[in-house]
């Protein structure tokens, strides 16, 4: 009795808050705690643009003032380098915050949200946080499947999040295909076209990062981060581009004071720094495949890499034997490397390494190649 008394009187956690499986985040340190290379959370190895850490820098004298809450320079900054309408940017604590807020505005309990198969980690969260119902839709081949998407559409589909290209697979889904999945889709479902890596793509004719899309139609929210190519993952920052009620919705969810003055500073001048982003995107071209053709020779053990379009390459172990993810991953962090073992996503046979500088990439590779040897 009395521990029923006891149970009774605590506080209940929400049914849906107890659901949700916690976001894991790229490790920093190895297993016995020393520093490492962290190749684990696809940041730029180039660190933030030095025109930015001035910019934070210059505005710390000042943080006893609360930040602007409507993020002005910021969102004028962003409007500018993509010729959009200021007041349809939403600016995020990171763009994880971004996609919290079209969660929270556009779906709750009883609602289902459709995401693929391996999608990025934060969209379940999202959905479950507001009580709403992950639905997770088969890929093919680490591709995103336009037909089973549509397929899975009912009645109660009021999202779906796509990471175009995606995180972990790196695989891109081109333009027609957005078009007809966004095409398939009932207007009363939000498409939420994530494109954290699109400016890894700069200039591909056959991809979209779907912002003409959100630019016309009513139902497409396009996400964006300067945490990858901006080398800004610390700071948070990211913004959403929508169509003007979609931002106002996700406006009112917003906390009033949600980006710090320093990291909008370091934003805005990041963003100007155009040969930071060039240098950062042909690195890691040159890098990526590099490093995918260096492991390719791995293929004759059962190795596969997919292959990607965004700052990291996803491999697949063999189903059976001692060569596998679990197996690279420990080798690999015993080297000081550390990489994405994906069993967060229930992906146990497959591993992400991120592309990190010249001689990180080529010290990754020889790693995992002097282990594969080891391995009979
Ligand atoms: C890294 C990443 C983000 C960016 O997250 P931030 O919160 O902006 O740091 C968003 N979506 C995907 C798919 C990512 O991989």
């Amino acid at each position: 009795m009395e521990t029923a008394t006891n149970i009774a009187a605590a506080p209940r956690v929400n049914p849906w808050v107890d659901q949700i499986a916690a976001y894991v985040p790229g490790k920093a340190l190895t297993s016995d705690g020393r520093p490492a290379i962290k190749l684990s959370a696809n940041e730029n190895p180039f660190g933030p643009p030095p025109a930015a850490i001035d910019a934070m820098a210059a505005t710390l004298p000042n943080a006893h003032r609360y930040p602007d809450g409507s993020a002005t320079a910021l969102r004028a900054a962003i409007a500018a380098r993509y010729d959009l309408e200021p007041a349809r940017i939403v600016c995020g604590a990171g763009s994880d915050e971004v996609l919290q807020f079209a969660a929270t505005a556009f779906a709750g309990p009883e609602d289902e949200v459709l995401m693929t198969q391996f999608a990025f980690s934060v969209y379940p969260i999202a959905a479950r946080r507001v009580g709403a119902t992950p639905v997770v839709v088969p890929e093919r081949e680490y591709v995103a499947d336009v037909d089973a998407l549509l397929a899975a559409v009912t009645p109660r589909t009021r999202m779906l999040f796509l990471a175009n290209p995606n995180n972990p697979t790196g695989t891109v889904l081109p333009r027609a295909e957005i078009e007809r999945l966004h095409a398939g889709l009932p207007p009363t479902v939000l498409f939420v076209h994530d494109s954290a890596y699109a400016e890894y793509l700069e200039g591909e004719a056959d991809y979209t990062d779907g912002i003409d899309l959100a630019r016309r139609a009513p139902n497409v929210l396009v996400t964006r981060t300067f945490s990858k190519i901006h080398g800004l993952g610390g700071a948070r920052v990211g913004w959403g581009y929508g169509p003007a009620p979609v931002i106002a919705a996700m406006d009112k969810v917003r906390g009033p004071f949600n980006l710090t003055t320093d990291a909008m500073a370091g934003a805005v001048a990041a963003l100007a720094d155009i040969d930071h982003a060039g240098r950062s995107r042909a690195h890691n071209l040159e890098w990526r495949a590099w490093l995918r053709a260096e492991l390719a020779g791995l293929g004759n053990r059962g190795v596969r890499v997919i292959p990607s379009a965004a700052n990291f390459l996803m491999l697949e172990f063999p189903e059976t034997g001692a060569l596998t993810a679990e197996g690279a991953f420990k080798a690999l962090m015993a080297a000081g490397y550390i990489t994405r073992w994906l069993v967060p996503q229930g992906m146990v046979r497959n591993l992400r390494i991120s592309i990190g500088t010249e001689a990180e990439t080529r010290g990754v590779a020889a790693a995992l190649r002097g282990w594969v040897e080891t391995v009979g």
